[in-house]
């Protein structure tokens, strides 16, 4: 649920202290969104229910900061078990993340190096739509430092947008960006994520900052609650995910946040729902 880096403690643990990481599952097919520090404990819990079955995991990722790869080294079904895992990413992705799997540079920043995968790792470049299983999962391009992407996941009808790092280019170059009518490139770009996320089931988007932190970390390629609340409301989202916490983000005040965005929709006529899921609850579509 926590962007940055993660975190032990009294006043973090009720959401959890992990950085990103959601597990999907449509039918039997298991898609992972990002492999943040989240993918240690799904690497367990997968070993367990497993037992002598394969590993078959998709595993798309938005971007390379560590907070949404850092998990990987420790993924241990990926190092103990048999199957295979795709990885799947935009082109040039794959030569940063081999070098986990390879151990080349992973020592620099690791206190292990992990060895050989056990299973078969392939890496995949994105197409505009990937099918795995039954399901599709399409992409698009958010703002945020360095090449960064969200996903939506559909399958049977449903749908789960994924937005974890996006700084809306309205918020982060008010000057030039105005709202509505605006027909500039980025205002163009704003718009389109918000047609992207179009009528999601469950819209999980960034919503890192407060809005009075916001004023300090215009720029910073992450949203206010504001913006989260914003694209959610704008793309008729059903319910709204508030993700990437700060790290040291209490439990109290994220319960906080969820009321008064709630509150704040409710005044405004709208249906969307926030919730804030602690980490390890599991939400049906
Ligand atoms: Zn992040």
């Amino acid at each position: 649920m926590r962007g940055g880096v993660p975190v032990s403690g009294e006043h973090t643990s009720r959401y959890g202290g992990n950085t990103a990481c959601i597990e999907v599952r449509c039918g039997d097919t298991l898609i992972i969104l990002d492999g943040g520090s989240g993918l240690i404990n799904l690497g367990s819990s997968l070993l367990q229910e497993l037992g002598i079955k394969p590993l078959d995991a998709h595993l798309f990722l938005t971007h390379t900061h560590w907070d949404h790869i850092m998990g990987l080294p420790y993924f241990l079904p990926a190092f103990k078990h048999t199957g295979k895992m795709t990885i799947y990413g935009v082109a040039g992705m794959d030569e940063t993340l081999m070098s986990f799997f390879q151990g080349a540079e992973v020592g620099e920043y690791f206190p292990v190096t992990m060895g050989k995968p056990t299973v078969d790792v392939k890496f995949q470049e994105l197409r505009e739509v990937t099918r795995v299983g039954e399901a599709s999962i399409s992409y698009y391009y958010l703002n945020h430092p360095g090449l960064t992407i969200g996903f939506r996941v559909e399958y049977q009808g449903k749908s789960l947008v994924y937005i974890p790092d996006n700084e809306p280019y309205s918020s982060s170059n008010r000057a030039l960006v105005k709202e509505n009518d605006d027909n500039s490139f980025l205002a163009r770009i704003d718009r389109e994520i918000v047609h992207f996320s179009r009528g999601a089931d469950i819209l999980i988007a960034d919503a890192a900052y407060t809005d009075e932190e916001y004023v300090e970390f215009v720029g910073s390629g992450h949203s206010s609650v504001t913006d989260a609340l914003k694209v959610a409301m704008s793309a008729q989202a059903k319910r709204l995910v508030l993700f990437h916490h700060q790290p040291l983000r209490t439990g109290d005040e994220i319960e906080q946040l969820v009321v008064k965005c709630q509150e704040r929709v409710d005044a405004l006529g709208g249906k969307l729902e926030i919730l804030s899921p602690a980490e390890g609850d599991q939400i049906e579509i």
